[in-house]
């Protein structure tokens, strides 16, 4: 679960860095990202437009697709998943990896220091230089797997 604090922290982060980038926190992208900064699911936009509309029922959906845009060139947040897959975003800016559910699309997040320190094998060297590390581990969540189990 993610604490009060926590999602507070994020929306203030959020803030300094609109400032920083001379964005306008209105009060649309505040509830985007608050709605982001509060759940763990990393849902995509239309889940998000879904959710924020409860609150604020003029929102649009080209709305909240041009402030994730926003928001994701300015790193504020990030865009998880390959190109193919719809994309999905994530308000938790700390260095972190992701677990998903080939089944269900469950994304979860873990922390590993031994994985940040991970030396890029050679022919990434050759590419070129490494910044960060992100690993995407996939699978079966436990959820899903029992269900497999049970129409076996
Ligand atoms: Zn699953
Ligand atoms: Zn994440």
């Amino acid at each position: 679960m993610t604490s009060q604090v926590q999602i507070d922290q994020r929306v203030k982060s959020f803030i300094a860095a609109c400032r920083q980038h001379g964005i306008k926190a209105t009060q649309q992208r505040m509830e985007i990202l608050r709605e982001l900064a509060s759940t763990e699911e990393h849902p995509d936009a239309e889940t998000v437009f879904a959710r924020v509309r409860k609150r604020l029922p003029t929102i649009s959906l080209d709305t909240v697709y041009r402030t994730l845009r926003t928001l994701e060139e300015n790193e504020i947040i990030s865009r998880v998943g390959s190109m193919r897959e719809r994309a999905r975003f994530d308000a938790n800016t700390a260095p972190h990896h992701h677990f998903v559910c080939s089944d269900c699309g469950l994304i979860g997040d873990f922390y590993c220091d031994e994985l940040q320190g991970f030396p890029p094998p050679p022919e990434v060297a050759d590419m070129g230089s490494v910044d960060s590390v992100y690993i995407e581990l996939r699978g079966r969540c436990r959820a899903c797997q029992i269900k497999r189990d049970r129409t076996e």
